[in-house]
């Protein structure tokens, strides 16, 4: 068929915090009238220059309106916009009146773009008057930030993907990136660095791995702790830099003084010649990065562990150079654009915390009618409210924490009994979306526009070249609706995300200097940019401000950190086990993670079957010493179950688990498949500094069905 028409449009990946570049054209037929939309890499885009991996390739696969959520829904019965959006403005309004602001919260999502995220943080701080408004992005890479926050005195991250090809080394922690980030592992593959992998299990990440140290689930940070203390004794310090640019070095030796090799290994359970030849390789190797993602943060001490790793760059002073640094991975795509905006409950906005000052200046800024006073409620105790009856009204965006959320079962039970359950969402039946009192269509990739934050900083534009189906709406233009029915018209009177996007821009460089504490995340150089320069934004790194017009590749090359001195914190850390021990009952840990073709609960990935084939349903990876004794057969149904929940999938004997240990991946929920919900068996311990809930290590037991 001769195509007559071609419309490309450069937009991002909506998958993972790699943030690659996508071109979609659109392409008819005037035999058929057929449209055809074509997914390729952007081969301009920085990211990932023209590649993409199978779930990329694939999304042309996952359009259409199947499934889609194209009108709102009030009690399950179809309403108009109106009706809806007078309810949800009622609702809010009269718990808020009756309870206080406290009552109410927002759900939100690393899937949203960065100007939803700002008009509803927004709404909440500044205008309703409470912080309660959290994401799913405290389940990914919370602890990632508070360590970043501890040591560096911002949530910055230093590194870009040029380091990765410049590195001689590349550690990765917690990360099976072949699968999860593949982008990003094929340049370290094709920059031909050593590659080490510290995870529990075996991957295809480790098979690829010079060197792989299997150690015992949570004791990164004793690892960490001794390869500090190996790196004094071997006289790798870099003593300049740790003179002149950190404090707390001494304090934070001490507590690693006693993690001897030997020591570490018995801890570990790692052999300890291969422990001694990854300290070695990393001492005698300039260009480290350390590349860390969920395996680190999605624990009850994930802060310690990220900062465990972060000193072994500080004392080497592998920092702000090319092909080094501590860099944490964030799994969604737009995670970062949302901590930005402030969309953790902990953060006000732009990166600042809750002083007195910054309420003082946001508020002037937004001349906001109730500005929250202080932090609110982070994802677990979110829900935890919820339950408890302290939240009587919540909206959830683009997220199904009915199923991510550890005891996952339990956060479906409490929001059936909460008042007023609004879900924002692209598709109608999700188990979040069963618990609704009001289904609102959103609109979703390639029908939205605005922009998201990928993994090293850098700002990507995303582009509609579909039209809105059905009824369904913007997400900003629906919190924008509620906004002006709660009476604050004029200050969400936004008519384009570029709109928003300029005034948050000018809030990351409002009253940003030294004197003031001056703040990390400043792109106030594209506060006056025009809709069209908006349109063509070219993939930029952020600071974006008056002394880095073309954006910053790479922080903290000069010494100089967002601390109160202006220098780099160590952090002392004292290993500790994780809060989900083995014991009689419950005799295995759980592991649970991604798989190569699937992204979240599948609402998207679910619909091309090419990624299906891949892995069409749960199956449970167990070692073949706990297959035999607890007589399991591949492929048989098994149970496993724990003191919260239980899971049902089919046995996958593999010796890449180690004995004691078993995996699941996440994708799968209870509307899917009879109990399939893996997060359901998680207790909610979560991490003292990050709020970020324990979800890789389950006390588990299992029995063949
Ligand atoms: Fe999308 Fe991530 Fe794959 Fe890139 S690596 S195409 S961002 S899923």
């Amino acid at each position: 068929t001769k195509l007559f028409s071609a419309r490309r449009s450069c937009t991002t990946c909506p998958y993972c915090g790699v943030g690659c570049g996508v071109a979609a054209t659109r392409e008819s037929s005037p035999a058929t009238g057929e449209e055809v939309i074509r997914i390729q890499g952007d081969t301009q885009h920085p990211a990932n220059f023209g590649k993409l991996c199978v779930k990329g390739s694939s999304l042309a696969d996952t359009l259409g309106d199947q499934g889609r959520l194209l009108t709102p829904q009030l009690h399950g019965e179809e309403c108009d916009w109106d009706t809806a959006m007078e309810f949800a403005a009622s609702r809010l309004r009269a718990t808020i009146d009756e309870h206080g602001p406290d009552s109410v919260a927002f759900y939100l999502s690393g899937q949203l773009l960065t100007e939803d995220y700002y008009v509803a943080n927004k709404l909440m701080k500044g205008f309703i008057g409470t912080a309660n408004v959290d994401t799913n992005s405290r389940l990914c890479m919370s602890s990632a930030v508070a360590a970043y926050k501890r040591a560096f005195g911002a949530d910055a991250v230093p590194c870009n993907y040029d380091d990765l090809d410049e590195a001689e080394l590349v550690v990765l922690i917690g990360s099976n990136a072949a699968w999860t980030h593949p982008i990003l592992f094929q340049r370290m593959q094709a920059a031909k660095a050593k590659l080490v992998v510290i995870d529990p299990r075996g991957s295809v990440t480790t098979e690829m791995a010079d060197l792989h140290l299997a150690i015992t689930p949570g004791s990164d940070a004793a690892l960490f702790n001794g390869l500090l203390h190996y790196l004094t004794e071997s006289g790798a310090l870099d003593q300049r830099f740790i003179d002149n640019h950190t404090e707390n070095f001494a304090d934070t030796l001490y507590a690693a003084a006693e993690w001897t090799p030997e020591k570490v290994a018995k801890y570990c359970s790692v052999d300890l010649e291969q422990l001694l030849e990854f300290y070695a390789l990393y001492s005698r190797t300039e260009k480290t990065v350390s590349f860390y993602s969920q395996g680190v943060n999605q624990s009850s001490t994930g802060t310690d562990k990220n900062n465990t790793i972060i000193n072994c760059h500080l004392a080497t002073g592998r920092i702000g150079k090319p092909g080094c640094g501590p860099f944490s991975i964030t799994g969604q795509p737009n995670a970062m654009g949302g901590r930005e905006v402030g969309g953790l409950a902990n953060m006000l906005a732009a990166h600042m915390d809750f002083t007195e000052d910054n309420i003082d200046r946001v508020g002037r800024f937004w001349s906001a009618a109730k500005m929250a006073q202080g932090p609110g409620l982070k994802a677990v105790e979110l829900f935890d409210a919820v339950e408890s009856g302290q939240i009587k009204a919540v909206w959830i965006m683009a997220t199904n924490p009915a199923v991510s959320m550890p005891n996952a079962r339990r956060v479906a039970a409490a929001l059936k009994q909460c008042p007023t359950v609004i879900v924002s969402d692209c598709v109608g039946d999700t188990d979040t979306a069963r618990c609704a009192d009001l289904l609102l269509p959103a609109t979703t990739w390639g029908e939205k526009t605005g922009t998201v934050t990928n993994s090293e900083r850098r700002i990507s534009r995303q582009k509609s070249f579909l039209p809105k189906p059905g009824a369904a709406r913007h997400d900003w233009e629906i919190v924008c609706d509620v906004a002006r029915r709660l009476g604050f018209g004029e200050a969400f009177a936004f008519e384009s995300p570029a709109d928003i996007f300029r005034e948050h821009a000018a809030l990351s460089g409002f009253e940003n200097n030294r004197e003031q504490a001056r703040r990390a995340f400043d792109i106030s150089a594209l506060a006056n940019i025009s809709d069209q320069e908006y349109d063509f934004l070219t993939p930029v790194q952020w600071p974006v401000n008056g002394a880095h017009p073309q954006g910053t590749p790479r922080l903290f090359g000069d010494g100089d950190f967002y601390t109160p001195s202006g220098r780099a914190r160590f952090i002392a850390v004292q290993p500790q086990c994780p809060k989900q021990e083995t014991r009689d009952e419950y005799p295995l840990i759980l592991n649970s993670g991604r798989l190569r073709d699937q992204w979240h609960t599948m609402t998207r990935t679910g619909r091309a079957r090419k990624l299906l084939d891949h892995s069409e349903a749960p199956e449970l990876h167990v070692h073949p010493q706990e297959a035999s004794k607890f007589g399991i057969e591949d492929a048989q149904l098994v149970r496993v179950a724990s003191e919260k929940g239980q899971f049902f999938g089919r046995a996958r004997i593999t010796a890449s688990q180690k004995p004691g240990q078993l995996f699941a991946p996440i994708h799968w929920s209870d509307s899917l498949a009879h109990n399939a919900t893996v997060s359901a068996l998680a207790i909610p311990f979560t991490d003292p500094v990050s709020g970020q809930p324990e979800l890789k290590q389950v006390a588990v037991k299992l029995e063949p069905l």
